[in-house]
């Protein structure tokens, strides 16, 4: 027998911004397709119609590909299971769930909500908490268990608002094996009659889900835990069906910074780090949540980090592309214990991602910040300014503001440096330091040392007197990269023009 190819799918209901714990379950779902040779797919799962959010299917969608999962069947993909949306697919539905009936497994309701609510209030009277449709009470209920066949008839044939539920056995053990959590045993007395079905033509998240997962092929159901609860229903779904369940896994959850409590979408930016990728704006009342994108997050160092909130490569390598990650990746090191956030961590991940990025790279993220501010300035000089700004920044947006300097003169300066070294000689140095610079002919930052330093030598100055002067003309700083370097980059012509101008204007103040 050959074993069957590995298809995994990521399965994102429509009902708002994909959280970073949903951007976890695809990537792990993405590397272990990738890993095993396998297909990765995206279904939407949009059922739920009161709970579609406009907008949000977008942003999933948008939110995966920043972060480099390609889909091999998805919604924008297309494919042979297509289409990928449920709601499109409410056709297919409904004779799965007739075979349900017809084999005794699932039953026809009738109970309105009114009637639900009030038993579920004379239960809470009679201090019972949590009443639940289920094997005892449904022979109290309004179903086609209780009510004569053709009175069932005549309701469905009247139109009568109608719901399909399971029909579960009692007291029947349901086992099955889950790959991070080992053996999963649940009883059926501890389960109730989910609804599969609704008279609106709707299946339900666990109906459509169980059908989806059997037509398109899924090996493995990777998800988060808050779905392990789901889990045995859906094994029996399977079994009444007649069709081979799938392996799971169920991911640990992503535990806030202190390591209470699950990190939700509702801690958005009140812990001060995003909980989404992108910036998010709800369409019902405006509130932006921001993004890792927007927050000056490079999407692999975004990637690194996820990943090892849950697993580790049991080695001490930390940083990882997208393919090594693929190929360490490993279910059996995913962890049970909830994975605490640490925000710290994450800007120490994007640090190191900027920092070994190539000078083009950087080059070409810093001329388009700058374009965006309306600087003008070539996408060379950005590349020569890269060495420069890459090695400070912890977010990408602050490579503009670190290498402001090198695109436009100074306009303040810094206080601190002008208090304590510039003074009335001040003016006189810098004229002359402008001077020796003017006869340079190699503008380079080598040939620029060597003036500077004959210049100390001849006027028997020390670098401490003259350097900060140098720097705050030409940068309005106190501290930062190499001078040279910089009046190289920005050239002979614009360093003399600020040791003039910054003289002139510090002669103000
Ligand atoms: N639609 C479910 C969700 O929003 C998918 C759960 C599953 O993967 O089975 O998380």
């Amino acid at each position: 027998m050959t074993a069957r190819k590995v298809r995994v799918r990521f399965a994102p209901s429509p009902t708002g911004p994909l959280h970073m714990g949903g951007v976890r379950t695809a990537l792990y779902n993405y590397l272990f397709a990738k890993k095993h040779n396998g297909d990765f797919l995206i279904r939407v799962e949009d059922t739920d119609q009161t709970r579609y959010v406009p907008g949000a299917e977008a942003y999933i969608m948008e939110a995966l590909t920043w972060c480099g999962m390609q889909a091999d069947e998805s919604t924008l993909v297309g494919g042979p299971h297509a289409p990928y949306r449920q709601s499109e697919r409410k056709a297919i539905y409904r004779q799965y769930v007739d075979q349900l009936l017809a084999n005794d497994k699932a039953y026809y309701a009738f109970d309105t909500s009114e009637e639900l609510d009030r038993v579920r209030e004379l239960s809470k009277a009679a201090g019972n908490a949590g009443w639940q449709y289920n094997h005892v009470t449904r022979s109290s209920m309004r179903n086609s268990l209780t009510l004569p066949k053709e009175e069932t008839e005549r309701l469905l044939e009247s139109g009568e608002p109608f719901v399909v539920r399971i029909k579960l056995p009692r007291n029947e053990e349901v086992k099955f094996h889950d790959v991070i959590r080992g053996w999963v045993s649940v009883n059926t007395n501890h389960m109730d009659d989910k609804v599969l079905y609704k008279s609106d033509g709707m299946p339900t998240y666990h109906m459509a889900n169980i059908v989806d997962d059997h037509l398109m092929e899924i090996t493995h159901v990777i998800r988060g835990e808050e779905w392990l609860p789901s889990a045995p229903l859906h094994v029996l779904l399977y079994k009444y069906l007649d069709w081979e369940c799938p392996i799971f896994a169920h991911l640990p959850l992503l535990l806030k910074p202190d390591g209470n409590g699950k990190l939700s979408k509702r801690d958005g930016d009140r812990l001060g780090f995003p909980v989404f990728p992108l910036e998010w704006t709800n369409p019902e009342n405006g509130e932006v949540s921001s993004g890792y994108r927007e927050r000056g997050f490079l999407p692999e160092a975004f990637i690194n980090m996820l990943a090892f909130l849950g697993w580790n490569p049991g080695t001490s390598q930390e940083l990882f592309s997208m393919s090594e990650l693929i190929a360490a990746f490993d279910l059996e090191r995913v962890g049970k214990a909830g994975a605490k956030y640490d925000f710290e961590k994450a800007k120490w991940f994007n640090q190191q991602y900027i920092k070994h990025l190539s000078h083009d790279a950087i080059g070409a993220i810093l001329h388009a910040q700058a374009t965006d501010a309306k600087i003008n300035v070539s996408l060379e000089i950005c590349v020569k300014a890269a060495p420069l700004v890459q090695e400070r920044a912890v977010f990408t947006n602050e490579l503009l503001e670190e290498g402001q300097y090198l695109f436009e003169a100074p306009t303040s300066f810094d206080e601190k440096t002008v208090t304590k070294k510039w003074n009335a000689d001040s003016p006189a140095i810098i004229g002359e330091l402008r001077e020796a610079f003017e006869a340079i002919e190699n503008w380079t930052s080598n040939e620029i040392e060597v003036v500077f330093k004959a210049f100390l030598n001849e006027k028997k100055m020390g670098f401490g007197q003259v350097g900060p002067l140098f720097r705050l003309t030409v940068t309005g700083k106190g501290a930062g990269a190499s001078l040279f370097d910089i009046c190289e980059i920005i050239g002979k012509e614009e360093t003399l023009k600020r040791l003039k101008d910054s003289t002139a204007t510090l002669a103000t103040l």
